[in-house]
């Protein structure tokens, strides 16, 4: 069976930057389940699995623009150190929760000086071409309940209601 829309996937992977260090893997762990053609993956790898097979084995390379985007500038910002207050110690590669007007985002601290606190709302994999070796273990057409729920159900997903 094929991959493509309305099917459930699962897919062992690898995932690696340029400098050949693993970033992700589901090695050890359940294949990554989802429903294709849901956006539930990023799109350069959703794009790459499209037509292939359960068995197929595949080594992709993938845009930060069809990835988690480009690095942008406007979401670094700098907040007073003050803002922090409540927070014992404050270090860059700290993660929090910001309040904003479109809601709750995380944000990484990324440098701290006495005065300020310069934060980054950018995905961490932003900017970053990303490869991906994968295979694909299993193909199968997606139920109604689970294309109504929008996740996968069952012993191959990670939600079961
Ligand atoms: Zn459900």
């Amino acid at each position: 069976m094929q991959v493509k829309e309305n099917h459930v996937v699962q897919i062992d992977y690898t995932l690696t930057n340029n400098e050949g260090q693993v970033l992700d893997s589901s090695n050890g762990k359940q294949p990554l389940a989802y429903i294709h053609g849901h956006g539930q993956i990023i799109p350069g790898l959703e794009q790459a699995l499209e037509g292939k097979a359960a068995g197929d084995k595949l080594d992709v390379t993938i845009p930060a623009e069809q990835a988690y985007g480009e690095h942008r500038p406007d979401l670094v910002q700098q907040v007073p150190a003050s803002a922090f207050a409540g927070v014992e110690k404050v270090e860059p590669g700290m993660r929090f929760q910001a309040e904003t007007d479109q809601g709750p985002i995380p944000v990484t601290v990324t440098a701290v000086t006495d005065e300020a606190v310069t934060v980054d709302a950018n995905h961490e994999l932003a900017g970053q071409e990303l490869n991906f070796a994968v295979k694909i273990e299993a193909v199968r057409a997606a139920t109604e309940t689970e294309l109504d729920h929008g996740h996968v159900h069952g012993a191959d997903g990670h939600q079961q209601h």
